[in-house]
């Protein structure tokens, strides 16, 4: 697991930088608390560049707090042996999902159930294989 651990930290410290860059840093601060192991990424990413942010409209803002919110879940749940089960099923999650999308805590089935949930939709399109490898 000590891959996807570095991945998840890789992941992590991208978003962090772009969410910093997008004028998120109070959000930051919200999700990572003022201290705490995950917090040091945010430091090492210092460069912002400041003439982008403003491109950078409140929806990718929101996908972004999103997505650091689920990567450091993702890391308590690796600390906590948790990592890799479906949270809603109890399956194991299939290896080459978790490689596309490391910070995933549900398995394509279930995946799959919630998104045509949230956004009824009507039935899509299974693209076969396209999650699985
Ligand atoms: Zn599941």
């Amino acid at each position: 697991m000590d891959g996807i651990r570095k991945r998840l930290e890789q992941d992590l410290r991208t978003a962090v930088g772009r969410l910093r860059q997008v004028g998120g840093a109070s959000a930051l601060e919200d999700l990572l608390g003022p201290r705490g192991e995950h917090w040091a990424f945010a430091d090492e990413v210092d460069e912002i560049q400041a003439n982008e942010w403003r491109e950078i409209g409140f929806a990718t803002r929101e996908l972004l707090v999103d997505r650091v919110n689920r990567i450091t879940a993702a890391l308590e749940r690796l600390d906590e042996g948790e990592y890799g089960v479906c949270v809603e099923c109890g399956e194991t999650i299939a290896s080459a999902r978790l490689r596309v999308m490391p910070e995933v805590t549900t398995c394509v089935r279930c995946q799959d159930r919630l998104e045509r949930a949230s956004r009824h939709l009507e039935p899509i399109e299974v693209e076969v294989g396209a999650e699985d490898d």
